[in-house]
């Protein structure tokens, strides 16, 4: 298959939206990170995300909207919660698990009897999603298991090949997935920190119970956390306590080092340093782009500098812990 790549101009959108209508796969771009769109309502075209991206059949699918009014479509129930959350945080990057109606193939819902709705505010998306008039589910645009795209050449070195098209519409601007949050019980559950943060969520809602950690044995609430997410080709280790002075025991041990760091550094000859901003928007905004980078780098190993997990660094560090398959040093 011969990948296009489309651009964000209405020529290029309407070539995108065709695709879409005749059941194809387009990458597009979202402010969280870029989606591999399909007809929502076509379990064949879900199928093929699957296919294109090895992911895991038990791993369920996020539907995108461009109206309230397709809701009706999607879900049998939209409760107080849920629409508290969609007047706080809608149009934008935060996802909101409902139960499902019987239109939604259960290709697409994993089997669940819920379904992960989000209204995009990215402009490109957002027109996308109007003009094709079909709620579109679009997980990550990555091979399954590797950091999310945030660059439409981030989805050609996974996706060429494999999928009709791809829609560049620049860098996402937020760069990690959207919160997930499900709203089915009593009290909302955060299954998957994100864009929108855990303290935002509170405010509108009170109590929301943490439910993106789980144990071994344990049966997650959200089935895609339980897979090895994010990772580059080299092994990545978080360390905690005095950085510089780990640095510098270490390196020597490797033949190229990646450093990921946030504070002001100056390493050693071997390694190759890569910054991730002044705050924690910038962290998240760089964190996936860099894991690629140094896949390109060829390191060895890559150290990466601990962070907090107040308001967005919640997000970060979760997606920079699975990323490290939670290895830690001191
Ligand atoms: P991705 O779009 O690749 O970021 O993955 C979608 C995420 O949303 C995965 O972590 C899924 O487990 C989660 N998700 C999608 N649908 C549901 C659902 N019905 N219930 C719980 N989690 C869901
Ligand atoms: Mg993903």
């Amino acid at each position: 298959m011969n990948t296009l790549l489309l651009n964000d101009n209405d020529e290029d959108i309407s070539i995108a939206c065709k695709i879409l209508n005749d059941g194809g796969l387009v990458a597009i771009p979202t402010e969280t990170v870029y989606g591999l769109g399909a007809n929502a309502f076509d379990k064949n075209a879900s199928k093929n995300i699957f296919a294109a991206k090895g992911r895991p059949a038990d791993n369920p699918l996020i539907v995108h909207i461009a109206h309230l009014s397709q809701l009706d479509e999607i879900v049998v129930d939209v409760n107080e919660n849920a629409k508290k959350l969609m007047k706080a945080f809608w149009p934008g990057p935060l996802t909101i698990v409902m139960k499902k109606s019987d239109n939604i193939p259960m290709e697409v819902s994993a089997g669940l009897d819920t379904v992960a709705v989000r209204m995009p505010s990215h402009s490109v998306a957002r027109k996308i999603l109007d003009r094709c008039k079909l709620p579109i589910a679009a997980p990550s645009a990555n091979t399954s298991g590797k950091p999310s795209p945030t660059t439409a050449k981030h989805v050609m070195d996974d996706m060429n090949g494999k999928i009709d098209a791809v829609l560049d519409g620049g860098n996402c601007v937020v760069g990690l997935e959207s919160t997930v949050v499900d709203v089915t019980d009593e009290v909302p559950r955060l299954l998957r920190p994100g864009g929108v943060t855990y303290e935002q969520l509170c405010e509108v809602l009170g109590d929301v119970i943490k439910n993106y950690e789980f144990k071994d044995g344990e049966i997650p609430r959200s089935p895609g956390v339980k897979y090895k997410h994010y990772a580059p080709k080299a092994q990545v280790i978080v360390v905690k306590g005095d950085f510089g002075k780990y640095i510098n025991d270490n390196a020597n041990k490797y033949n190229k080092v990646g450093i990921l760091c946030h504070s002001d550094f100056n390493a050693p000859k071997n390694c190759i340093v890569k910054s991730m901003g002044r705050n924690p928007k910038e962290y998240a905004n760089t964190l996936f782009a860099h894991l690629r980078g140094f896949d390109d780098e060829g390191v060895d190993i890559i150290f990466a500098e601990d962070i907090d997990d107040k308001g967005i660094n919640l997000a970060v560090s979760n997606r920079l812990y699975k990323a490290a398959g939670y290895k830690f040093a001191k």
